[in-house]
């Protein structure tokens, strides 16, 4: 399975990815992850890439590109990879598709999580991540035991720094920008296929694994 899973923020995209790695032992591949992770070093690079993350900005696809090529060389992903928060522009999807063609390992299919503005703004201001477990949990929708879980086991319920309200009216305009033409980009190459991505994880995941065929 060789996927990318395209979506506007706190469209699911994350969780989903997450629980697919999983359950199918495919590599998750989040370049928002990865950032994340360039940032924790307090590199030059990871403290100029916490700056345009924090104000919900794309980092530049040049950086972006390279990312993911050093990503797509490792041995892991032989039995396929599921591509969460890449490509981002249009320019991103063509050199991933050369990148892959010189790789061999041509996408089988995009999947849009598709989804209405105003839940998607909720999603992300109250979306967590449990530092114990590393579960991605949302205040207003996630079952009330699953956050008292990871509280009372001691762990602390994280936010990140771009999920608040300003950032996310900014994060869903450059969505809009400059993510949201490659839906008929992929259209076009007949790679596109539409799961509705509102209710709850679990039926969503099965609308997931029906578009996936698996
Ligand atoms: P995400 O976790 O996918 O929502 O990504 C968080 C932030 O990381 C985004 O708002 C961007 O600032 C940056 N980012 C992640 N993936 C990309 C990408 N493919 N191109 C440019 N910036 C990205």
């Amino acid at each position: 399975m060789r996927i990318v899973l395209l979506g506007a923020p706190g469209s699911g995209k994350g969780t989903q990815a997450q629980r697919l790695m999983v359950e199918k032992n495919i590599p998750q591949i989040s370049t928002g992850d990865m950032l994340r992770a360039a940032v924790a070093t307090k590199s030059n690079f990871g403290l100029r890439a916490k700056e345009v993350m924090e104000a919900g900005n794309l980092v530049s696809d040049e950086i972006m590109i390279g990312i993911i090529r050093e990503r797509l060389m490792k041995n892991d992903i032989e039995n396929g990879f599921i591509l969460d928060g890449f490509p981002r522009t249009t320019k991103q999807a063509e050199d991933l598709e050369k990148l892959l063609i010189e790789l061999h390992q041509p996408l089988e299919l995009v999947i849009l999580m598709d989804m209405e503005n105003d839940i998607l703004t909720k999603r992300i201001v109250g979306r967590r991540t449990c530092s114990l477990t590393g579960k991605l949990l949302n205040i207003y929708f996630s079952n009330k035991d699953e956050l008292t879980a990871c509280t009372e086991a001691g762990g602390e319920l994280i936010k990140r720094k771009d999920d608040n309200e300003e950032t996310v009216r900014n994060r869903l305009q450059v969505y809009q920008e400059q993510t949201e033409p490659l839906v008929s980009f992929y259209t076009q190459k007949k790679l596109l296929e539409k799961v509705d991505a509102e209710g709850s994880m679990d039926v969503v995941y099965e609308r997931l694994l029906d578009a996936l065929k698996c």
